[in-house]
């Protein structure tokens, strides 16, 4: 790998209810790849790097909002790599930089803004052909790492999920990273996704178009919370519960969402007795910097 992943760990999560039905879920910790930057962002981009390093261009270029996880894991690994990077990011530029992109131009990244309705403009043709003459060299990568090499990226993590495993389980936003999965994962191994925008209806189509095949996968429609980004009480409650009990810190975009959704789901039965789950943590921490101080005791 491109990255260091000697911190990666499998950490058992301890509670009465799965003692109780008899379920073992442990939680594969990317977050401890990196403080700040996202575990499965880093794993999505090793091609795109080792496309950039093969034929020698400039850096990458990519897209994302103001709290994106996307936009500084390629900032990071880009200058880990001796590479560029230029992120095109949504919205005007403000006054003062979000945590994130604050930490993406400390690592060098070129920041550009883009009015929210160019930016939805973004993977047209001529949008891309009418970029400075100095950016055309670099690898463009789709919001998100929303692409096949994306997911073929994402298929390495597999490495780090233990044999005896029979449900594999993340966070879902282009749903890149469950593609990845599905490409690496056993054949007896269920992958399952947990989406965090509201009313995705579009997740067959997404994963032919990063898999090139039709796949089964178990979807867990129910817990975005409302929405992208949005959050409930209740949501950050269990936040700090998960913590209180396992010393596990979650983020509430992305992996809060997916273990309330995982541990409700074990309590209505779905998961067979003897069933050994792994749920990613793919960090995306830094999100959390975004709440109210005091929110989270962690
Ligand atoms: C981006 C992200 C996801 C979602 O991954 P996709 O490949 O876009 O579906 C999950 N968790 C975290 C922390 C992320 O930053």
């Amino acid at each position: 790998m491109l990255f260091d992943t000697a911190n990666i760990s499998c950490d058992v999560v301890i509670n009465d209810c799965l003692t109780k039905k008899n379920v073992q879920l442990s939680v594969l910790r990317l977050d401890k790849i990196h403080p700040v930057v996202s575990g499965n962002k880093l794993f999505k981009l090793h091609y795109f790097l080792e496309d950039a390093l093969t034929f020698s261009k400039p850096g990458i270029l990519t897209f994302g909002g103001a709290w994106s996880n996307h936009l500084i894991a390629t900032a990071f690994a880009c200058k880990s790599c001796g590479l560029k990077s230029i992120g095109l990011v949504r919205g005007e530029q403000p006054t003062i930089l979000s945590a994130t992109l604050q930490a993406c131009k400390n690592y060098g990244m070129q920041l550009h803004f883009l009015s929210r309705e160019l930016y939805t403009r973004k993977d047209e043709n001529e949008f891309l052909s009418q970029f400075p003459k100095e950016w055309k060299n670099y690898i463009v990568v789709p919001e998100g790492g929303y692409h096949p090499k994306g997911a073929a990226g994402a298929s390495l993590i597999v490495q780090w999920i233990p044999e005896n495993t029979t449900h594999v389980c993340t966070a879902l936003g282009t749903t890149t990273t469950l593609a990845g999965l599905l490409y690496g994962v056993k054949k007896q191994q269920q992958v399952i996704g947990v989406p965090v925008l509201k009313g995705m209806t579009d997740i067959d189509n997404r994963l032919t178009h990063l898999t090139g095949e039709k796949n089964e996968v178990v979807l867990l429609n129910n817990y975005h919370f409302g929405g992208y980004a949005k959050k409930t009480p209740a949501l950050l409650q269990f936040m700090n519960l998960f913590y209180q009990q396992n010393k596990i810190p979650t983020d509430f975009v992305y992996t809060a969402k997916m273990m309330y959704g995982i541990l409700e789901q074990v309590e209505a039965g779905l998961f067979p007795s003897g069933s050994k789950i792994i749920c990613l943590h793919t960090g995306g921490l830094q999100g959390n910097a975004s709440l109210p101080e005091g929110t989270l005791i962690f």
